[in-house]
Order: C-alpha cells, then structure tokens, then sequence
C-alpha cells in the first residue's frame, strides 16, 4: 500500500520516469536554494503570525519585495479570518488508496466569543490528522471553511482540476465536520488575486474517480518511461541522469 501526495501525481502527469527517480529509487538531485527562499519565508512568518507569535524581528528582516508579499498577505480577505489550523499535515483514505499533504491553513468565518476559543489553534493537534472536539463539532455546521494556500510564484493553470486542489479538499471534507460550505483559496501574491474553487458534490465525485484511477495506474505501472515532449526536460533536475 503506497501513501500519494499532490506532489507525487504531478510528478507522474508530466514524467513517469522522473516519478520513478524521484518516488522509488529515491534520488535527491539538489536544487538551486535561492528559488524557493522567498515563498519558505513567507509560509514560515504566516505560520508564525497565525499562532500568534512575536514576528516584529522577522517583519524587519524582510527585505523591500518580501515586505510587499507580506503585506498582501496580511491584508487578504481571507488570510484575516479565523485561522483554524496553520501548517496542517492531513490524510485521507478513498476505498484503497490512502492520499496526504499538509495545508498552509483552514480558515473559519468569524464566530461567537464561547465558539471562537475552541477554534484556536491547539499546539496538540499539530502533527496529527484533523479531529474536532465537541465544541467545535457543535458550532461548526453553520460555518464556511476555506482551505488556503499562498503562491509567492504563480497559481496552476487549471486550479479546479489540479491535483493538490483536489488532494486537499477531499482530505478537508473527511477531517470537518457537517458545514455550510467548503472551499479552496489559491492566493496569488505575485497579481495580489484570489482564485476560489467552492467544493460541490459534483466536484466530490469527479476528484474521487480522478484521484483514484491516477493512483492505480501508477500502482499497475511496471516500466516508468519518459514523455515524448521534451519541453519540460529542460527544467527538469534530473536531465543531467536521465537516459533520455
Ligand atoms: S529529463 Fe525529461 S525524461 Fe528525464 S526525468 Fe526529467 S522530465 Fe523525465
């Protein structure tokens, strides 16, 4: 029984080579650092902010174009509700096939002073696979949630149909309790935009099918071959030992 992530079908879609490089034999091929440090400090100060710690000294560090993401994101609409959980690890089990991923946060539509306290978020909960306790069960079914996740770089092209979109909803959907609505919020700091995807049944039932039968292609796949479009081979970072 194998566990898949939002990464792991991505991989696959564009090369199952690189999928079997990267997921079976394992190989790391390091990569250059200084792509990712804008959107790492960005995750980690959101993290911060939303447990409520001291994050003045980091602000500060910031320089001039990780001042103005930051503050994009402070002031998004949908960064400022209630955050339910920050940097959450899920998983999810659909008839055979177990997915996981780790949100960068579930957010809440404000609610009353009583309720408001059970949705912090509890230092306990994090590492562990989402479970409301009965506070948060019983004021929970007249609220909206929103799965959030902040792109210092762009959004997919077909959010609705991409598979972390779709990994985290259906985790979302099993871990929450009886609600108004569900949605996923891609936030797109670089042209300061939400793109929303609301969570239906219609779109329950095709994420499941899609999901499933991805998995189970690579769960049949004996001989990993490269994609005839040579296109993305050159940003791949495995070019250099591929056979191809
Ligand atoms: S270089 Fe191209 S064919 Fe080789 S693993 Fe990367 S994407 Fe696949």
């Amino acid at each position: 029984m194998k566990n898949f992530s939002p990464n792991m079908l991505k991989t696959y879609q564009s090369c199952p080579l690189k999928y079997n490089l990267k997921f079976n034999e394992k190989i790391t091929i390091p990569q250059n650092p200084a792509f990712f440090e804008k959107g790492k400090k960005i995750h980690a100060l959101a993290n911060y902010y939303h447990r409520g710690a001291d994050i003045t000294k980091l602000e500060k560090a910031l320089n001039e174009s990780e001042r103005e993401i930051w503050k994009r994101l402070k002031n998004n609409e949908y960064f400022s509700k209630k955050c339910l959980h920050s940097e959450y690890p899920i998983t999810a089990k659909i008839d055979d096939i177990w997915i996981f991923g780790r949100l960068d946060a579930i957010v809440c539509e404000a609610v009353g002073e009583v309720s408001a306290r059970s949705f912090e978020v509890n230092e306990k909960d994090t590492g562990t696979c989402g479970q409301l306790g009965p506070d948060e069960e019983k004021c929970a079914s007249s609220h909206s949630y929103w799965i959030l996740d902040y792109k210092t770089g762009s959004i997919p092209k077909n959010p609705e149909k991409d598979f972390q979109t779709m990994i985290y909803l259906l985790c979302a959907d099993l871990i929450l309790p009886p609600r108004k609505s569900l949605s996923f919020v891609y936030i797109d700091l670089k042209n300061n935009e939400n793109k929303v995807i609301e969570f239906t049944p219609e779109l329950k039932e095709f994420y499941e099918n899609t999901i499933k039968q991805q998995c189970r292609e690579i769960l049949a796949t004996k001989d990993f071959e490269g994609k005839e479009n040579r296109e993305h081979c050159r940003f791949c970072e495995y070019n250099k030992i591929c056979r191809y």
